[in-house]
């Protein structure tokens, strides 16, 4: 896992750099000023899944309350909206 690289100039964009971007349409590169676009990345599309059977497993094994099913899944959230730099992929086109 690392941050996005630039499809132009192809720099390695910082963690801050990507979060402050990825939730524009037009990512500008820190680095060459170009316009970047958000690329699926159809490998780590199928990651956050995996969290399912795994919370399954978690109210199981813990006999956990609604409560805390609750938490884990805040907890999955922030966990997963932090790893967005890392799943971001760039590409050149907004196709
Ligand atoms: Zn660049």
């Amino acid at each position: 896992m690392h941050t996005p690289e630039c499809s132009y100039c192809g720099k390695r964009w910082s963690y801050g750099q990507t979060f402050k971007q990825v939730f524009k349409i037009k990512m500008i590169c820190p680095h060459c000023g170009e316009e970047n676009y958000y690329h699926a990345n159809k490998k780590g599309n199928w990651l956050p899944l995996l969290a399912v059977p795994v919370l399954l497993g978690l109210v199981i094994l813990l006999k956990l309350s609604s409560v805390g099913i609750i938490l884990i899944g805040c907890f999955l959230m922030i966990l997963h909206f932090l790893s967005i730099p890392y799943r971001t992929r760039l590409q050149r086109t907004g196709k």
